[in-house]
């Protein structure tokens, strides 16, 4: 893995020769015909949410474990992609390997490291006032960024468990003094053992009332997040799918971003509320136990 996280064709072999574009062959053992590209034959590539599709909490979703060890054992290309900024990849890990769940840091992915990815894109060593947590400062830091609260480039919003006013005061006046104002998701509140807590949207919307500036969100429902989660494993929209829990954020960020999705009803969204939406999922499914067994060819057969 380099310093941002890619991982190279020497950890990630692919398991077909054949690539997107090149001349059709007759169906490979290990590939499946991808969503856009009739009679071309390449492995799919699979993104995936966390929370409510391989964990609830700090507990792994039946038949998780063995979705991951299925992808792993036949060199299935995947990262999970978080909306979560609070942890590093390395928090993460550690979080999942607790849960039963063995997944390298290089193939977790999270909106604060979307966000540094895309500010670096924008503004290469910038300069940012921070309020957030280990996810998003370290995030910043390995990119380049120089953390200040004189004069910076952004104001950039994580979650944190330790709102501060003085900060959030800070924040308010750097971007009244013009700084711009970035936020890494757009999550009203997120999920505790306890109940709900208010998240970075809440506290985005806190900031725009004082400031009158729009914060831009990096996080998902912003396809932003699937093409840098895209590039960070070396996949392809045409042959990547994503596995989510929500319809108003994973489905419709795999789907602007070209993906196939496929929901599961171990999270948020019910058969239900489906129809509430304008979109579809390309296939919906109990869990992702449905999965074990046919990640080769996941939307062969049903
Ligand atoms: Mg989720």
């Amino acid at each position: 893995m380099d310093h941002d996280g890619r991982v190279t064709r020497a950890e990630n072999p692919a398991p077909s020769a054949t690539a997107p574009g090149s001349p059709a062959t007759s169906a490979s053992p290990g590939g499946t015909a991808s969503a856009d590209v009739p009679g071309v034959t390449v492995p799919w590539s699979y993104l995936m949410d966390m929370d409510g599709v391989l964990v609830h909490e700090e507990h792994a979703i039946e038949g998780a474990a063995e979705f991951i060890a299925e992808l792993t054992a036949n060199d299935i290309n995947f990262i999970v992609v978080t909306n979560n900024p609070l942890f590093t990849p390395r928090d993460l890990r550690a979080r999942l390997l607790q849960a039963g769940l063995d997944i390298p840091e290089n193939r977790i992915w999270t909106s604060a490291l979307a966000t540094a990815r895309f500010l670096h894109s924008q503004r290469p060593a910038g300069s940012a006032f921070v309020i957030g947590e280990a996810g998003v400062i370290t995030a910043l830091h390995e990119i380049g960024y120089v953390l200040t609260d004189r004069d910076p480039d952004y104001v950039v919003l994580g979650e944190t468990r330790t709102y501060s006013f003085e900060a959030i005061t800070t924040a308010i006046r750097l971007i009244n003094d013009g700084a711009k104002f970035v936020a890494t998701n757009p999550d009203a509140t997120g999920p505790s053992r306890q109940g709900v807590l208010p998240a970075a949207g809440a506290v985005a919307a806190l900031i725009e009332k004082a400031t009158g500036k729009v914060p831009y969100f990096v996080g998902k429902p912003n396809p932003l997040m699937m093409r840098s989660a895209l590039r960070a494993i070396g996949a392809h929209s045409e042959s990547t799918l994503m596995i989510g829990d929500r319809m108003d954020t994973d489905v419709i960020a795999g789907l602007e971003a070209g993906l196939a999705t496929i929901l599961v009803m171990t999270g948020i969204s019910t058969p239900e509320s489906i129809e509430q939406f304008p979109y579809r999922p390309s296939l919906v499914l109990a869990s992702i136990a449905d999965l074990v067994g046919r990640t080769a060819d996941p939307f062969g057969d049903r």
